[in-house]
């Protein structure tokens, strides 16, 4: 008898998205993305006997390369200018501009082998967290000795964390399903370099203004396979 195959989670979030993107902007299907997302995290996190390591004040990981795409980098914008004091703005601004300046003549992979504190980590707390990208929900540890072990010795990339395997199975296939329906209802779906596209949304208007329009939503900064 024929056994139908249950939907992977890829697949689902895909369908979920790609519906909702064909009547609801993608900042909108982003955010009830992170509603299930969320969801999903904290039952799959329930049903492990594994724990987490990952707690308020442990920010190892928020000084490793933080790349996400466009959506989540306007959603970053947003929550930044509608919830930020002036003078916090200018602080963020002013530590992603020393990032690019420090990584501007580094390759991809030399970028992934030293540390920058991510300009959203303020006082060791994420000042984004209700709208943090993906890769940032994604990223745990079930012990933080490799987290700690990478940021004292950022050039070994062969230092690996722990991480609970259904969860990262989990997350990843839901994240990836997002994406890929953001890329077939023809949105720009490239994981930029974060501190370079951040300054470019948070400066220049037209970068929202390509993204509504299906192409290529920021021009200077640079994405996983320029
Ligand atoms: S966006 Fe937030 S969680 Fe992600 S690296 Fe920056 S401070 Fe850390």
């Amino acid at each position: 008898m024929f056994k139908r195959e249950k939907p992977s989670l890829a697949s689902q979030e895909f369908q979920t998205s790609y519906t909702e993107l064909m009547s609801l902007s993608p900042h909108e299907v982003l955010r009830h993305f992170h509603l299930r997302h969320d969801q999903l995290i904290e039952k799959v996190s329930a049903e492990s006997s594994q724990s987490k390591a990952c707690a308020k004040g442990c920010a190892y990981c928020c000084h490793f390369k933080v790349v996400a795409d466009a959506v989540e980098i306007f959603s970053m914008v947003d929550y930044v200018k509608t919830t930020l004091s002036a003078e916090q703005i200018e602080q963020i601004m002013q530590s992603a501009k020393q990032n690019v300046q420090e990584a501007k003549h580094l390759t991809h992979e030399q970028h992934a082998t030293i540390n920058q504190k991510c300009p959203l980590l303020m006082d060791s707390a994420c000042v984004v967290y209700p709208v943090r990208s993906i890769k940032c929900r994604n990223f745990h540890a079930t012990d933080n000795s490799g987290c700690q072990a990478s940021y004292e010795n950022p050039d070994d990339l062969s230092i690996l964390n722990d991480s609970i395997p259904q969860l990262y199975v989990a997350a990843t296939g839901s994240g990836d399903g997002f994406m890929a329906a953001l890329h077939t209802a023809g949105y720009d779906d490239r994981l930029y370099d974060f501190n370079a596209a951040f300054i470019e949304a948070m400066e220049d208007p037209a970068c929202q203004r390509r993204y509504d329009a299906g192409k290529r939503a920021f021009v200077t900064a640079r994405y996983d396979n320029d």
